[in-house]
C-alpha cells in the first residue's frame, strides 16, 4: 500500500553551510504555520527535503498550493510513499505518472540515500521504466529534457515516487534576514516590494499612512485586504497605521506647494525610521521605481533619503517596469485590490505642479521651517497597530507594547 505525502525541496537553503539548520528550522516553523488549516500529521526533515503528511489524504492535494507560496520553497511534489519492493515502486510510478498531467515523453530517475537497499539505481531505472512503458504504451522514453521525470527515491526503509510537482516562490525563509519596516500604500508597487523583501527572508512590519481624520479610512481597509492576500507567504508581523491627515494639512498650509509631496515623504521616512528603531528593524523598504512618477526622480529620491539618519532604504523595484510589477501583483492577488480607488493621503492636498528635480538646500529649508520634530513625535504617539496572523518569527517590541498598551486591534478599525 502506498500513501500520498508532500515533499518540499529548497535549493538555496542548502547553500548556507553552517547556518543550514537555522534556515531549515525557520522553514519548518513557517510551513507549520502556513498549513495550520489542514490536518497536518507530521512535518520534518527528510534527506535534504521536508516531508509533510496529513491525516486526511485530501489535504495532501490541497497543500502544494499553500506550500509553494512560502518563501524558501523551491518545489513541492505529491509523492507516493511505498514499500521498497519492485512491485510497490512500479505501482507507485504508474500512479504518479497518471497524475502528472498531459505529457508525451518521460524518463525515470532513481536515487538512493541512507539505505541498505541492494538494487542498483540503474536497475531501478530499467525495471520501473519497463513497467511504465507497459502501462503507457503510446508514450515515449526520452533521456534528454523529457516532459516528465518520474523520480524514484529510496530513503531509509521507504520508497518515495513522484513527478516534477509545482515550483515554489524560492527565496529564503522569513525570519532569517532580520526585520524591516515597509512603507505600504494601497497602490500597486509597495505591496509587491513588501513581498519581495519578505521572500528574501525579512520579517516585515508594514507601515501605512492614512489620510485620517481628513479622509475616510478606506485606504486602511484596502491595505488590510492586501496583507490578507499576502498572508500565505507569512511575511508580515504587525501592521502600523499612522493618521497623517492633520500633518498633511499643516504642510499644505505652510510649505511651498511644489515641495509638498517631498515633505510628506520626509515625514513618512522619519516616522518609519523611528518606528524601525523601536522595532529593531534594520532597513526601510519602499515601492519606488526610478522615474515612474514625479516624486521618483533621482533628485527627489535624494531629497527624501536625506531625512533618514542611519538606516538603508531598500527599493526592490527601482529597476522594474510597471508591466513587470503589475504581472507580479496579479500573481500575488493584490492587483484587483490595488486597482480600487481609495481616498488616502496620497490624493490629499496634492499640488498642481509638484517639483520633479528638487534642490536639496530648498527642501532642507522648507523642512526646518515646519519645525518637524514635534510633528514627528505627534505622529509616533498616535501610531496604531494590528497584529497579523501567519508570521511566527515576528517578535513585538517591548517598548511599544508598554507605550501603546491601550491600543487593541479594534482601535485600527
Ligand atoms: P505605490 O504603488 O506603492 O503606491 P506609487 O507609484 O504610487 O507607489 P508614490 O506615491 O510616489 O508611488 O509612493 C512611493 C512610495 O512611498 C510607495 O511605494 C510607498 O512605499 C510609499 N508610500 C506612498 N504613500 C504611502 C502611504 N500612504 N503609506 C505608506 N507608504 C506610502
Ligand atoms: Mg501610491
Amino acid at each position: 500500500m502506498a500513501d500520498p505525502v508532500c515533499l518540499v525541496s529548497y535549493h538555496e537553503i542548502g547553500l548556507k553551510g553552517k547556518n543550514r539548520r537555522l534556515f531549515e528550522d525557520a522553514l519548518l516553523l513557517n510551513l507549520r504555520t502556513a498549513l495550520d488549516g489542514l490536518s497536518l500529521k507530521h512535518l520534518g526533515r527528510l534527506q535534504g527535503r521536508v516531508l509533510a503528511t496529513f491525516e486526511d489524504p485530501a489535504d495532501t492535494r490541497l497543500a502544494p498550493a499553500i506550500i509553494r507560496q512560502v518563501p524558501g520553497v523551491a518545489r513541492v511534489m505529491v509523492a507516493w510513499r511505498c514499500a521498497r519492493s519492485e512491485e510497490a515502486l512500479c505501482a507507485s510510478a504508474i500512479a504518479a505518472l497518471s497524475e502528472a498531467g498531459p505529457f508525451e515523453t518521460f524518463k525515470v530517475h532513481a536515487k538512493k540515500s541512507n539505505t541498505d537497499f541492494a538494487m542498483h539505481t540503474l536497475d531501478m531505472n530499467r525495471v520501473v521504466g519497463a513497467a511504465l512503458c507497459e502501462a503507457f504504451p503510446d508514450k515515449k522514453v526520452l533521456m534528454k529534457a523529457p516532459d516528465v521525470t518520474v523520480h524514484v527515491n529510496i530513503v531509509g526503509g521507504d520508497g518515495y515516487v513522484f513527478c516534477d510537482g509545482v515550483r515554489g516562490v524560492g527565496g529564503l525563509p522569513v525570519g532569517t534576514a532580520g526585520k524591516v519596516v515597509s512603507l505600504l500604500s494601497s497602490g500597486f508597487d509597495s505591496p509587491v516590494a513588501t513581498w519581495m523583501v519578505g521572500r528574501r527572508g525579512a520579517c516585515v512590519c508594514p507601515l501605512h499612512f492614512s489620510g485620517r481624520p481628513v479622509t475616510s479610512d478606506d485606504g486602511e481597509w484596502l491595505v488590510r485586504d492586501i496583507l490578507e492576500a499576502l498572508r500565505p507567504a507569512g511575511i508580515a508581523g504587525r501592521l502600523y497605521v499612522v493618521p497623517f491627515g492633520e500633518v498633511q494639512r499643516q504642510v499644505a498650509l505652510d510649505a511651498p506647494p511644489a515641495l509638498r509631496v517631498i515633505l510628506y515623504r520626509r515625514f513618512m521616512f522619519r516616522v518609519a525610521e523611528r518606528l524601525a528603531r523601536i522595532e529593531g528593524a534594520k532597513a526601510l523598504v519602499t515601492g519606488e521605481s526610478l522615474g515612474q512618477v514625479a516624486s521618483q526622480t533621482l533628485d527627489n529620491i535624494q531629497a527624501v533619503d536625506d531625512v533618514v539618519e542611519e538606516l538603508p532604504v531598500l527599493r526592490p523595484l527601482i529597476g522594474s517596469d510597471k508591466v513587470e510589477i503589475i504581472e507580479r501583483a496579479q500573481e500575488l492577488g493584490t492587483f484587483d485590490l490595488s486597482s480600487q480607488q481609495a481616498t488616502d493621503c496620497c490624493t490629499l492636498f496634492m499640488p498642481r505642479r509638484p517639483e520633479t528635480h528638487a534642490r536639496l538646500a530648498a527642501v532642507r529649508a522648507a523642512w526646518e521651517a515646519l519645525r518637524p520634530e514635534p510633528l514627528v513625535q505627534g505622529l509616533l504617539d498616535s501610531i496604531e497597530y494590528i497584529d497579523l496572523e501567519g508570521c511566527p518569527s515576528y517578535r513585538p517590541p517591548r517598548s511599544l507594547s508598554e507605550r501603546h498598551s491601550d491600543l487593541s486591534p479594534a482601535k485600527v478599525v
